[in-house]
């Protein structure tokens, strides 16, 4: 697994259970080889000691050659302790005067090196040597062998031991960092939510709520802070966008009817054409600065409807018509009808939304020919559909296309448009309490719906 796919809250949850298994680990082991490195000793100076003992009250036996008496003296240590399993006695020379061996015990010999030291251990045996002096003169050695059973036992034990408190503590440690990491985790998960719910709504308002002085506040502090930036900008952008189409529209509109005038006292060639260009280009802006002009006015909530009962499909009708007549490429058919529903609505805006799919029908599929329009009726709503064969909308960009200024890939680069239209037409229609949507049809193309709420009655809410 990649360690960022790892969520900060398990990284550092891992990282405390981690932290302390090596701490307490390297405790419990320095723990343990101090405490037998301090066994051994203790049994180092004890045989030593037991040794010297034995070599003192031996001095006579070994002067008077009394071998027997060695013997007896040596047989006396398997009462003193069950650990001790062999024990000899040499001579000056390094031969052998006196032994005891522990009945049962395997005996190995004497390892050589014990000739030149006080002590050796080994895996499981334990041997201790100490010469046997009388006046000034060495007149023998005594060894010592003896097993390491309780060694092994301590050993297990403490292994056990701290085995066991190193399970305790790391389930401590675990516990005590998820509560931690929960508390710090939560509040940048907070922080994560906050801010895709940002990015995907667009509503700036949200604030988190913050108090401390740790990094997490700090960052949360500048994300709110980030916030009321970008807000602040916005709304100096919409009001900029406000004011520049209001002032633009004024001027346009006398330019508009001049050049309406012109055309209608214009009949010489090429004079006519070049008016009717500019005639084309101003409908072109006029156009803009409307749907920039209602797009400021939903953004400060003041796009207002007129509500007026009206037939549906006369609109629909009225509107393929106008339409029609300014395209020379495409033909708009009508398909089903709704049978004359009667609703209640603002008229206008609900043209203004046809309007704006059937543009967007003719413009999205260059190359083709036609265009339908059905509408039908449920028990509840009453609902349009405008279907083309043109490029289609990809199943990713079929919500994102009603955001304000979002254009889909595909067409931004090869069409011209500023993606305002479908964001107005979804304001609109949702004021009307209705749905606007995009769904795949076909082979080819795309179909636009939107449905618009009915009253029992056949009328709107
Ligand atoms: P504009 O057409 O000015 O770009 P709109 O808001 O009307 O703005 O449309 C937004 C985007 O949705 C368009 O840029 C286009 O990519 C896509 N779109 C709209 N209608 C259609 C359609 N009928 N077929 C394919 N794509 C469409």
């Amino acid at each position: 697994m990649q360690p960022n796919n790892i969520s900060i809250r398990n990284k550092l949850i891992l990282m405390q259970v981690f932290t302390s298994l090596i701490v307490l680990g390297l405790c419990f082991g320095i723990f343990i080889i101090t405490d037998i490195r301090s066994y051994k000793l203790r049994k180092e100076n004890d045989l030593l000691s037991l040794a010297q003992l034995l070599g003192t009250s031996n001095i006579s036996a070994i002067e008077f050659q009394d071998n027997e008496a060695a013997n007896a003296s040596l047989a006396d240590l398997q009462h003193m302790s069950d650990d001790i399993v062999h024990a000899t006695i040499a001579d000056k020379n390094g031969k052998l005067f006196a032994r005891y061996k522990k009945p049962g015990v395997q005996i190995g010999e004497i390892p050589p090196s014990l000739s030149r030291r006080k002590s050796l251990f080994t895996d499981n045996r334990f041997y201790v040597a100490s010469n046997i002096v009388s006046g000034n003169e060495v007149i023998g050695r005594i060894y010592i062998e003896s097993e390491l059973s309780e060694l092994a036992l301590i050993r297990r034990n403490k292994i056990e031991i701290a085995g066991i408190l190193l399970v305790a503590a790391i389930i401590l440690s675990f516990l005590i960092a998820v509560v931690i990491q929960t508390y710090i985790s939560r509040r940048l998960l907070n922080l994560v939510n906050t801010m895709q719910n940002v990015s995907s709504t667009g509503n700036y308002d949200q604030k988190i709520a913050n108090s401390g002085k740790d990094e997490i506040s700090i960052l949360v502090k500048e994300f709110n802070h980030l916030l009321e930036e970008v807000k602040l900008n916005q709304q100096r952008k919409d009001e900029f966008i406000g004011i520049a189409s209001h002032e633009l529209k004024t001027p346009l509109t006398s330019v508009k009817g001049y050049t309406e005038l012109l055309n209608m006292i214009e009949d010489k060639q090429p004079n006519k054409q070049y008016v009717q260009k500019v005639l084309q280009n101003v409908i072109k802006l006029e156009k803009l600065i409307q749907d920039l002009l209602d797009v400021s006015k939903i953004q400060s909530g003041q796009l207002e409807l007129t509500m007026k009962e009206f037939d549906v499909d006369q609109l629909i009708d009225e509107t393929i018509n106008s339409v029609q007549m300014i395209t020379g490429t495409h033909s708009i058919t009508r398909e089903t009808t709704s049978g004359n529903v009667t609703i209640s609505g603002d008229r206008q805006r609900i043209e203004q939304v046809l309007t704006n799919l059937l543009s967007n029908a003719i413009k999205y599929s260059p190359g083709e020919n036609k265009v339908s329009v059905s509408s039908s009726k449920t028990d509840k709503e009453v609902i349009i559909k405008i279907r083309d064969y043109g490029m289609g909308v990809a199943k990713d960009e079929r919500q994102t296309i009603f955001e304000r200024f979002y254009r889909a890939k595909g067409t931004s680069i090869t069409i011209s448009g500023f993606g305002l239209g479908l964001y107005i037409c979804r304001d609109i229609i949702k004021r009307h309490k209705g749905n606007i949507w995009v769904e795949e049809e076909g082979e080819k193309g795309s179909a636009f719906y939107f449905s618009l709420p009915l009253e029992q009655n056949g009328r709107i809410h």
